[in-house]
């Protein structure tokens, strides 16, 4: 198998799902006891948070490069970035690198198109949401993409950086994300992105009426077959 390099911490909830369901995946295909030859490195995320707020974009840049290229030199033969948002800086990573960079966004839509969808509703951080980076490259993929209203960008954004990534999971955040998800299907979305590593923690399949496709575990599942070949 290939080594796959996860640059994580961003946060370790969401990190320590990655771990499990990238192993689970090779061990269904591959069975005995395999399991996923792996390189992490474990961001603190109060820096990360820190860079994000305060607009420091470059300095994060060339940190995760430097990750990037690290992971490369001690083996790894593809990177995994294990969050949805620093995907802003896939541009300034993947230039460093002469291995593949697995992009959430291409494996999420790459599914979804698979599915027949075109419409998505996209859930995720203020960043994901808002900037172009990441509806652009779903864009690339011929989907269109809603996002929700300026207050519910708000909610879903404030109960991911002050509940899910705290490992808070808590009823009264589950409804609001019901909510903007059935606002998002009556304004035509054919399925929802949980575009947030973390919201799977939160939501899925029981709490809307179409397809959920959680970023996480397709990010995961891609990742595990890369490692299998
Ligand atoms: N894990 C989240 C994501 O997928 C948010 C944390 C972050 O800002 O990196 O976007």
């Amino acid at each position: 198998m290939r080594t796959i390099g996860l640059i994580g911490g961003m946060s370790w909830e969401s990190t320590a799902l990655y771990y499990k369901l990238i192993n689970e995946r090779v061990r269904d295909r591959m069975g005995k006891l395999h399991s996923a030859p792996l390189l992490l490195y474990s961001y603190d995320f109060q820096e990360i948070k820190e860079m994000q707020y305060s607009g420091r974009w470059a300095y994060a840049a060339a940190s995760l490069a430097d990750v990037a290229r690290r992971l490369e030199g001690a083996g790894a033969g593809a990177i995994i970035l294990c969050t949805n948002t620093m995907h802003k800086l896939a541009p300034e990573l993947t230039a460093q690198l002469t291995i593949p960079f697995i992009h959430i966004g291409d494996a999420t839509a790459q599914r979804i198109r698979a599915k027949g969808y075109r419409r998505v509703g996209l859930l995720g951080t203020k960043f994901t949401m808002e900037e172009d980076f990441y509806t652009d490259r779903l864009r690339a993929h011929d989907l269109d993409v809603l996002i929700p209203s300026a207050d519910e960008r708000a909610d879903v954004n404030r109960i991911i950086y002050d509940e899910l990534c705290l490992g808070v999971v808590a009823a009264p955040s589950r409804r609001r994300y019901q909510d903007v998800m059935a606002a998002l299907v009556a304004r035509g979305a054919e399925c929802i992105i949980l575009g947030c590593t973390e919201i799977t923690m939160l939501v899925g399949a029981a709490d809307t009426s179409v397809e959920t496709f959680d970023t996480t575990a397709i990010h995961a599942e891609t990742a595990a077959d890369f490692a299998i070949g």
